[in-house]
């Protein structure tokens, strides 16, 4: 037997070993991770990727048969394909709140009395079990910017129906929200081609 295959055979080995301990720790958790509720998550941060991660919950929910509500703030498009291609659904309810960005609008009254108005939908959507999953997509901004009141929002959060899955996007979450939610991702930007003078991208970015 040649050396290299001495040394391969031990790699493997250890990689076998390695890899059932893996597996026992990981059937452990599965076994301990049994409980089912509806899940408060929260997905923020600088880089790409916050909406259309709730977009693919949407669909995964969609798919199940599963009833779901959209709230989008501060954006006033109503020309994205997310929206084109949901609002289609049967199972799915797509509201567009928001007047545009606060550096658009400039009036902080009137981006106030949006919000409220917003608020209102997605409240009624809190309080209604039939929802299975309700997207408060860029709510993190009326939170930041104190468009709505810290504490009427988290407390409709926090008393939600049980069984609802509630998922709120948007850059700089507060801390009090990241508080309470179950899952919280801060999605890191690396690079985005929008520094590269790349306009925002059909089928990518809308
Ligand atoms: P997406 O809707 O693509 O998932 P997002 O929800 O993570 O993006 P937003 O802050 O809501 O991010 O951004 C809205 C728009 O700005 C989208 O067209 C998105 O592609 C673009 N965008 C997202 N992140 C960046 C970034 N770091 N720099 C420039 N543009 C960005
Ligand atoms: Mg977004």
């Amino acid at each position: 037997m040649t050396q290299q295959t001495i040394d391969n055979d031990k790699q493997n080995h250890y990689h076998k070993t390695r890899m059932e301990r893996k597996k026992a720790q990981i059937d452990t958790s599965i076994a301990r991770a049994d409980g089912e509720k509806g899940l408060l998550l929260v997905i923020t941060g600088n880089g790409k990727g916050k909406s259309t991660s709730s977009f693919g919950m949407v669909a995964r929910a969609l798919g199940h048969g599963m009833k779901v509500g959209v709230c989008q703030f501060i954006k006033s498009r109503t020309d994205t394909g997310e929206e084109a291609f949901f609002s289609q659904q049967p199972n799915c309810e797509w509201h567009v709140l928001g007047d545009g960005f606060t550096w658009d609008t400039q009036d902080r009254q009137q981006d106030i009395d949006t919000s409220e108005r917003g608020w209102q939908v997605a409240l009624k959507m809190l309080n209604d079990p039939s929802y299975d999953m309700v997207v408060l997509d860029e709510l993190t901004y009326l939170l930041s910017y104190e468009y709505l009141d810290k504490d009427t929002v988290l407390n409709a959060l926090m008393a939600k129906p049980e069984m609802q899955h509630v998922v709120v996007t948007g850059r700089s979450a507060i801390a009090e929200l990241r508080d309470i939610a179950d899952t919280v991702s801060d999605i890191k930007e690396e690079k985005h081609a929008y520094k590269d003078g790349i306009k925002a991208q059909k089928g990518v970015d809308l």
